[in-house]
This record gives structure tokens, C-alpha cells and sequence, in this order.
């Protein structure tokens, strides 16, 4: 088993040089929907970070959106149920905090799907590091007017702040990036 990963600027990818079992058991747990967004799923979220699978049962990686996030002790027994209905036994979930996720880890297909979800997905790149940092347009999901301010730092989560566009005068959540 992999002890860090190489690359923690993006989403993990499903490796295409691993066993038959491995690839099937990512498929599974990638397939997992988050229960706060469930049009994402983990991997749209970039929260499933590592698969395999051998003799020995699944080891599946996930890291928290946040270290506090109630919700990952329902992805924790979501991947769990999924894996052990697909016919695995012995599903070992490990929650790895380090490095620390961050919205880059989402996929283009995970913003895509939020923003039609109604949430404005995360702007710019957490990881990038400046000597002052841009403040991006967050655009309304519905009408898609840059026209927005932030109305409260919590939305219905700690992950999202509440934006309200001044166009179309709706209230939206908007994912924050961090
Ligand atoms: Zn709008």
C-alpha cells in the first residue's frame, strides 16, 4: 500500500496498471455520492484519495473535506455497504488528514455537476500561492451573473459560504475553496 501520494494537487485517479480487483473495487467506492451534494460522488469530490484490493479484503483512503465534516462517517459506512454488497469482505476505510484536501482535488466533472446542482463550485486555485491573493467572480449557478456578494461566511454547511446574486436576486451556497 502506497504510504503518500504523489500527487496532492489534484484529484487521485484510478491507477490503469493495477489488478483487476483493485480496478473494480475503485470503481465502486468511486461510484459512492457524497451525502450532503448527491449529485457528486466521493470521487467527483476528490475525497477518495486511494483503492486496493487483494487476498487480505479492500483498503479504501478518503480525506475528510473538512477535519470536523459529520459527514464522513456516512461516506465511511456508505463505501463500507457498497463494497461489501459488490461482494468484498473485509473493507478497511482509512481516514488520511494529511495532506489536507482541498477544493483543486474536485473534478472539472464534480464543478460541473455542482454548479447544475445550484451551488457555485470553488473559483481559482487553492494551491496557488501569491503575495496577494485575486478574489475571483463567484458567478450565480442560475443565471450566471458575476454579480454576487456573500451573505453569510457558513452556508447550509461549514463548506459552503451563502452568496446572493444581484442580478436575478437569488440566494445560492457557493463551495468555498480552501
Ligand atoms: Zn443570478
Amino acid at each position: 500500500m502506497r504510504d503518500s501520494f504523489p500527487v496532492a494537487d489534484r484529484a487521485a485517479q484510478r491507477p490503469d496498471d493495477t489488478d483487476a480487483a483493485t480496478r473494480r473495487a475503485w470503481d465502486v467506492a468511486a461510484a459512492v455520492p457524497d451525502p450532503e451534494v448527491p449529485v457528486l460522488t466521493i470521487e467527483d469530490l476528490g475525497v477518495l484519495r486511494d483503492v486496493s484490493a487483494d487476498a487480505d479484503g479492500v483498503r479504501v483512503t478518503i480525506t475528510p473535506t473538512y477535519s470536523g465534516c459529520p459527514a464522513m462517517d456516512a461516506i465511511r459506512d456508505d463505501v463500507v455497504l457498497a463494497l461489501t454488497s459488490a461482494g468484498f469482505d473485509r473493507v478497511d476505510v482509512r481516514l488520511v488528514l494529511s495532506p489536507a484536501w482541498t477544493t483543486d482535488w474536485m473534478t472539472d466533472a464534480g464543478k460541473h455537476k455542482l454548479r447544475e446542482y445550484g451551488i457555485a463550485p470553488p473559483t481559482g486555485r487553492a494551491a496557488v500561492r501569491g503575495p496577494i491573493p485575486v478574489r475571483l467572480a463567484v458567478t450565480c449557478p442560475r443565471c450566471g451573473s458575476p454579480d454576487t456578494r456573500e451573505i453569510a461566511r457558513f452556508g447550509s454547511t461549514a463548506c459552503k459560504a451563502l452568496y446572493e446574486c444581484r442580478a436575478c436576486l437569488e440566494p445560492f451556497d457557493h463551495f468555498k475553496a480552501h
